[in-house]
């Protein structure tokens, strides 16, 4: 079998080492001159990570890993803490994975660092996707096509393999607009705990974590806003812009943010679940097929999952491959489809504008600290609890 990725970030590159490691010959296009991926952080939870140990690459994110002591919910003026979730021993075990943070280009790194040469097809942008008597064929930009028995689109929000295959569909802004930085701090802790830190304002939240060991802060600044303005997708913005924009926050916020050297604005935008990702010979994977707010850190973990599942269904169903896209997509759509929806209702949760709110909502919080700490502030449970690698266990139906 031969399955052709189009799109080489970290959810086409987790396909194609959990591809390869089940014997499966693939091959990545991706319109970049090489791999890379935006000078940020991303938090990998613990369902994530069992996808990570699913793939055989654990001893590697562990390597590159920063682990922090707790989720903390933090009040935007006081730093009063709103909830804290441990993430020690306890909540490893409850789990059977650590929660972690991670520099990007690390992440990636870690599936990219062992495929094998050849494999990597770079400056190929695909313009489409036909279906072909055996499989299905994607189209380049040069002129040039690749044939083979699946084509599965990883190329991200604005998929050009989604647009040919199942129609194109207008993304929908979702009235937030976030500032992304990262500050480097020599692995000292002045500024705010090594921990992940939400804090959360009217109309506003903030995200605090450390990276690279804790030589770096990760910020993710998040605020409503009535329309994205700016032509691209990341623009450039301002450490003033930042700063004037989360006056009044508490002075640790206040500290980091005026060491911020580079800071990048988003426009964030999402979409609706689809009701089907699988036409033929072709299907999707990552924010290809599900993009997201990034409120449950769950983006890049969605679609590190779907990258274990596809390979599983694959090299589980080899002689029939309709019927392992069909087991694919009935495993990982209801789930994705769900993160969505959350992590659009949590947006609503963080940013509640008035004094009244956010001490109904941080009392609940309490509450719930106090009853099971694994349910309280954002709330997920439910998202860590997931193993992908239970599929992987379950037996393949029979084919026909
Ligand atoms: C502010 C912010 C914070 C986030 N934090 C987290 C977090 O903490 N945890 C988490 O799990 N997720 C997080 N996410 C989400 C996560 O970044 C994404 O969900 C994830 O990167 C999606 O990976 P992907 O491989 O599906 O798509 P992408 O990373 O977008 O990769 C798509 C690749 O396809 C290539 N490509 C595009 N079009 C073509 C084409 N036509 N032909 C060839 N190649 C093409 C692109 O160049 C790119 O390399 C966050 C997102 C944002 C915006």
């Amino acid at each position: 079998m031969k399955v052709g990725i189009i799109g080489g970030g970290i959810g086409g590159a987790a396909l194609a080492r959990a591809l390869l490691a089940r014997g499966i010959e693939t091959a990545i296009f991706e319109k970049a001159p090489a791999f890379g991926e935006v000078g940020a952080g991303v938090q990998i939870t613990p369902n994530a990570v069992k996808a990570i140990k699913g793939i055989g690459l654990y001893d590697g994110l562990l390597a590159r890993a920063f682990h922090p002591q707790a989720i903390v919910g933090r009040n935007w003026q006081s730093a009063a803490e709103n909830f804290r979730i441990p993430l020690g021993e306890e909540f490893r075990a409850h789990y059977d994975a650590p929660f972690i943070h991670i520099h990007r280009a690390d992440l990636l790194e870690l599936f990219t660092e062992g495929l094998p040469p050849g494999i990597c097809h770079f400056g190929l942008t695909c313009t489409g996707v036909e279906q072909t008597p055996q499989g299905a064929r994607a189209l380049f930009d040069d002129g040039s096509s690749f044939e083979a028995d699946v084509i599965v689109g990883a190329d991200g929000v604005r998929s050009a393999v989604r647009g040919a295959v199942f129609g194109e569909t207008a993304m929908r802004w979702t009235g937030h607009m976030c500032y992304r930085a990262l500050v480097p701090t020599g692995g000292v802790v002045d500024h705010v705990s090594p921990d992940s830190s939400f804090w959360m304002g009217p109309n506003a939240h903030v995200v605090t974590y450390y990276v690279k060991g804790g030589e770096m802060v990760n910020i993710v600044a998040v605020a409503e806003a009535s329309e994205w303005v700016a032509e691209s997708w990341s623009t450039r913005a301002s450490r003033e812009e930042m700063l004037a924009r989360f006056e009044g926050w508490h002075g640790s916020l206040g500290r980091l943010f005026a060491d911020v050297d580079e800071v990048f604005a988003w426009g964030l935008f999402d979409r609706d679940p689809m009701e089907s990702w699988v036409r033929g010979h072709v299907t999707l994977l990552g924010d290809a097929c599900h993009p997201m707010l990034p409120f449950l850190s769950q983006g890049a973990g969605m679609a590190i999952e779907d990258a274990l599942v596809l390979a599983e269904a694959l090299a589980g169903m080899p002689g029939d491959i309709p019927q392992a896209l069909a087991r694919y997509q009935a495993e990982r759509l209801p789930r994705t489809a769900r993160v969505q929806l959350e992590a659009r209702e949590r947006g609503r949760t963080y940013h509640l504008p008035t004094p009244e709110e956010m001490a109904a909502r941080d009392a609940e919080y309490a509450r719930r600290a106090r009853e099971e700490p694994r349910t309280t502030g954002i709330n997920t449970d439910w998202v860590y609890d997931y193993d992908p690698r239970a599929f992987a266990a379950a037996p393949a139906p029979e084919t026909a």
